[in-house]
């Protein structure tokens, strides 16, 4: 694959990429330009037990693992949109003005669209409508990359950012990363076997993944899964005891995240399905 390719994956806190990891990984290998969007950098949240951080130092320590995870992926651009993590619905810092879902949906778009034109990606991945599981920064995201897909190409649209050579640029397919409803039935299944309850959480989230037929697109990355496991260590500081991670043995793991699987939500190039490569139909 030429250098020419790009692929850019748009998301809210670190950690988030870890959906696509394997992907931005293995197409990184064949060359094509990487580029991960960062709106926040995690400021909310618990902090995993043994993670020399404070609630006043997370963004910072954060935005290190962040590098950390875009490191061993050979991610190529890593940008950070600098507004700070919402928290869940109910929580005070859901009020904080300075927050991502707070934010103008206008604003936000426009910091996507400037990285559109700067970085060209012909393929953007993104949050499903849903944002995975109701994050609001998840789900603002999630618009702004929709909207920045539709309006990137169109000069008329932000044109002040046209100086410098910088140009409109028409991005030709946008997934959605999903989890699968198999994923989450082999974990219960896991922790039923072990006899242990199913969170409620978990059964909501299950309750809530994509059925099989949705998908239209399986991204094989098996030989990437060493690697995403190494990235997903790199945000030790989200690790704590009650994530998935820290419930299941590592080989499952590892075989749970072998396949990336999307939803082809917009297209330019036609409609698919039963795809294995993010670039099909690219010319
Ligand atoms: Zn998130």
């Amino acid at each position: 694959m030429s250098d020419q390719l790009s692929l850019m994956a748009v998301y809210a806190h670190p950690d988030d990429e870890q959906g696509v990891s394997g992907s931005l990984a293995k197409y990184a290998r064949q060359g094509v330009n990487t580029t991960l969007i960062c709106a926040t950098r995690g400021e909310v949240g618990e902090i995993a037990p043994g993670v020399q951080a404070t609630p006043e130092t997370l963004g910072q320590v954060r935005e290190g693992e962040m590098r950390c995870a875009a490191a061993k992926i050979g991610l190529r651009h890593l940008y950070f949109l600098d507004y700070r993590d919402s928290g869940m619905v109910g929580t005070p810092e859901n009020d904080d003005r300075r927050n991502l879902h707070q934010a103008s949906l206008m604003e936000v778009t426009e910091k996507v669209v400037r990285i559109v034109r700067e970085q060209k990606p012909q393929v953007m991945v993104t949050f499903d409508a849903w944002g995975g599981y109701g994050h609001p920064d998840h789900i603002q995201i999630h618009k702004a990359a929709l909207m920045a897909f539709w309006m990137a190409g169109d000069a008329r649209i932000f044109p002040e950012q046209l100086t410098n050579g910088l140009q409109a640029w028409t991005p030709q397919k946008l997934y959605f990363n999903v989890w699968p409803r198999s994923r989450y039935a082999r974990f219960a299944e896991y922790l039923e076997r072990e006899g242990k309850e199913i969170p409620e959480w978990l059964a909501n989230f299950g309750a809530r993944a994509t059925p099989e037929d949705v998908i239209s697109t399986r991204i094989e990355v098996a030989e990437f899964a060493k690697l995403k496991l190494e990235s997903l260590q790199c945000h030790a500081s989200q690790l704590g005891p009650n994530t998935i991670f820290r419930q299941i043995p590592q080989e499952l793991w590892l075989d749970m995240v072998k396949q990336e699987t999307m939803i082809l939500a917009e297209s330019r190039t036609g409609r698919v399905s039963d795809e294995t490569d993010l670039f099909e139909g690219i010319t």
